[in-house]
């Protein structure tokens, strides 16, 4: 009974904040291939974001977001990307700590349970993307490789960077320095630009810095066409498709984040790149106008 009002208060508790997990069996997704690589984007919560996160500060910028959210609130979802190439099955995020049951219900959705998985590619360090990676000090994943972009590696253990933090920022580098003694010798870093692993060909990182030191999109790219998860580029695509210039409290560098996100939204556009990313509303890849 005790268990039964934990977990209904659990609910409420996630209600209150605005985030509804998606429910057992009810895993949106959306699966399609680039050349040999087998891609499914899921969705493992819907997550309201509050509008005052963005951080407009033209005349034109206000209202754009004024009349994108006018409840003030950006419905929004966090998904992740699974990649399935012949010899590896690839997690692309782990969700935050508390939708263990979502990724469970997504990976058998797939036809797969965690021993499957072969590699987790982190895009970047905070919460929602890393959060599923640990289970009462153990690995959630028994046989994975974790692999997280050098640069974000290297600014979450550093002493000195963890000395000049404060609040949730501390909360990071417990939950990397957890996610490292966890995983041991199943860590390995890749760099961007780059290929993020041999066992997955065609699959590179792409650097966004900006919304963390070490933040990174994955593209993949085969027979001519390109698909991008752009992981956390964007939180309100109504609003910062259209004005890259407008950032997000969550960006720890906002003038950064804005010349990433104006870039890669100029090259998604020219070289017609298929698209979608964490917290964008749509699992499907889309062509952006
Ligand atoms: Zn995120």
């Amino acid at each position: 009974m005790w268990k039964q009002v934990v977990q209904l208060l659990g609910v409420v508790m996630m209600l209150a904040s605005g985030v509804v997990p998606a429910q057992a069996g009810e895993i949106s997704f959306n699966e399609f291939s680039v050349g040999e690589v087998n891609l499914r984007v899921m969705s493992l919560v819907q997550k309201d974001l509050n509008a005052s996160i963005l951080m407009p500060s033209t005349e034109e910028q206000k209202k754009a977001v004024a009349a994108a959210y006018p409840d003030g609130a950006i419905h929004n979802v966090l998904n992740v990307l699974l990649i399935r190439v012949p010899g590896a099955v690839a997690l692309v995020d782990t969700g935050y700590d508390w939708t263990d049951e979502q990724m469970d219900e997504a990976l058998r959705g797939a036809g797969l349970g965690r021993e499957d998985v072969t590699h987790i590619i982190i895009t970047h360090a905070h919460g929602d993307h890393v959060g599923g990676l640990v289970k009462d000090g153990k690995p959630a994943f028994s046989r994975a490789v974790v692999l997280f972009p050098e640069r974000e590696l290297t600014y979450w253990t550093s002493p000195e960077n963890r000395k000049s933090a404060s609040g949730g920022a501390l909360k990071i580098f417990d939950n990397v320095a957890n996610i490292a003694a966890a995983y041991k010798d199943r860590m390995g870093t890749f760099e961007a630009g780059e290929n993020v692993c041999a066992a997955l060909p065609g699959v590179l990182a792409m650097d966004e810095s900006g919304h963390t030191p070490g933040h990174v999109g994955i593209m993949v790219s085969a027979e001519g066409k390109t698909f991008v998860f752009w992981s956390d580029l964007l939180h309100a695509f109504d609003v910062q498709a259209a004005h890259p210039a407008v950032s997000a409290s969550f960006d720890m560098d906002p003038a950064a984040a804005a010349r990433v996100r104006e870039d890669m939204l100029n090259r998604a556009r020219k070289e017609g790149w298929q698209v979608t990313g964490s917290h964008v509303p749509f699992t499907g890849p889309r062509v952006l106008k």
